[in-house]
């Protein structure tokens, strides 16, 4: 009963089924119990709490849409996507280990992976026992991943693979990393790549400013030797990374409008209660337009959210409409973020209160999984039908 109450607007409540309830509700008051209470500490400190991988696991954050065959929830996107509305209204970086998890590691291994594949790895990477990371970005390739120059040459039943890959989340603590590498005609493939291959190593990004509780690093492959077993067979081309980040851009969609409604009910309490001139600042116009705006962009983003994940579940969402929904969510999560921070005045810097925590993570959630730039020119070339990227 005392468990956070979303904003809720316009009813949007009455659009989910009792299970979507029911699982929003486990991982709210999980998020409550376990997450609230260590996340300040672990984010100044810039300490990834590890031992959440096994509780992400069990409470099936990890691949919920997965069939319960590989040990996933077999759950609809819905309830996928409120899955990481509550993570990230813990913090960004949590929501992160489970969205490369789910969609970023377990989704390409689900849907391109041998038979074998899919049982050595996803039901460990379900339940949490490995951790498992997503390589593509390159310190010389973000936006621009097909120009990657991470590649392997053949030795008989195994390949030479050689490269660098930047800003990878969950590296320094994975098991298995999918990476996207060029064979030696320049054909991405999907590689899984386990710790503990020679010439592997995963070096720890430091001084972050932003997902401070996740824990970023590299992916370095110096002439490590693998099995062609261990080459995803079923998909060849960017089609491979770019059908994951569908996935994982859909659930941010939902997750960064947690860290909204987070911000939007501290500010709203803390307007209510703040008494300057004699008077509550949310008497004053200028702060009830902020948070009469907050609530506006969240009904909206929430309403936007959910007719996309019907369309997920019908198998109709497009991948440009996924990118609208990204960019739309990360923009006004950001924005409100900020908002809310200057309504707490000089509190809003401090750790007392989550805000600024949201505000600084989602300067990471808004450039990840594609910029806000890079989503806008995706939409624009959907209407148009011209491609400005070049
Ligand atoms: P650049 O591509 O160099 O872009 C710089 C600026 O130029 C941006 O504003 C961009 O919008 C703009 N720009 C680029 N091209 C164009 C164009 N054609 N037209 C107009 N403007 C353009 N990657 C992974 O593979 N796995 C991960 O797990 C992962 N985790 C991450 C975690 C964190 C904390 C961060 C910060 C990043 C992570 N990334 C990950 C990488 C992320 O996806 C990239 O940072 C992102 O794709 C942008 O690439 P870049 O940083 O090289 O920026």
């Amino acid at each position: 009963a005392d468990l956070f109450q979303s904003p809720d607007y316009f009813a949007v409540d009455a659009l989910f089924t009792e299970e979507h309830r029911m699982i929003r509700d486990a991982v709210r008051a999980y998020v409550k119990k376990e997450i609230s209470p260590i996340i300040e500490t672990c984010a100044q400190e810039a300490a990834f709490p590890e031992h959440i991988v096994k509780q992400l696991g069990a409470l099936g954050c990890f691949g919920p849409t997965v069939p319960v065959q590989y040990g996933g929830g077999g759950l609809d996107y819905i309830s996928y996507g409120l899955m990481m509305q509550e993570l990230e209204r813990g913090d960004s970086g949590v929501r992160s280990t489970a969205s490369v998890q789910g969609s970023l590691v377990m989704f390409p291994i689900l849907a391109y992976g041998s038979e074998e594949q899919k049982m050595k790895y996803l039901p460990r990477l379900a339940s949490g026992e490995w951790l498992g990371c997503f390589g593509l970005t390159e310190p010389d390739h973000g936006s621009d991943p097909s120009s990657m120059a991470t590649r392997y040459v053949e030795d008989g039943d195994h390949i030479i693979l050689n490269g660098a890959k930047m800003w990878i989340s969950n590296a320094p603590f994975s098991q298995v990393a999918v990476v996207w590498a060029k064979d030696p005609s320049g054909i991405v493939h999907g590689v899984i790549v386990e710790r503990g291959m020679e010439g592997f190593s995963t070096p720890t990004t430091h001084n972050k400013w932003s997902l401070r509780a996740s824990a970023t690093g590299e992916l370095v492959f110096d002439n490590v030797r693998i099995p062609k077993t261990n080459i995803l067979p079923g998909v060849t081309g960017m089609k491979g990374p770019l059908s994951c980040l569908n996935k994982a851009r859909y659930g941010i969609a939902w997750g960064v409008i947690g860290a909204a409604m987070d911000c939007y009910d501290t500010a709203l309490r803390y307007a209510k209660e703040r008494i300057q001139f004699e008077k509550p600042i949310a008497a004053f116009q200028l702060q009830q337009k902020k948070l009469a705006e907050m609530i506006t962009e969240i009904t909206k983003a929430q309403l936007l959210n959910w007719r996309l994940g019907v369309l997920m579940n019908e198998g109709k969402a497009s991948p440009q409409q996924v990118s609208m929904a990204k960019r739309n969510s990360c923009a006004i999560a950001t924005q409100i973020c900020r908002d809310a921070r200057q309504i707490l005045g000089g509190m809003g810097i401090t750790g007392e209160y989550p805000v600024m925590r949201h505000m600084m993570n989602l300067e990471s959630v808004i450039t990840y999984e594609g910029t806000h730039d890079i989503h806008l020119l995706i939409t624009g070339m959907d209407i148009t039908g011209i491609n400005a990227f070049k």
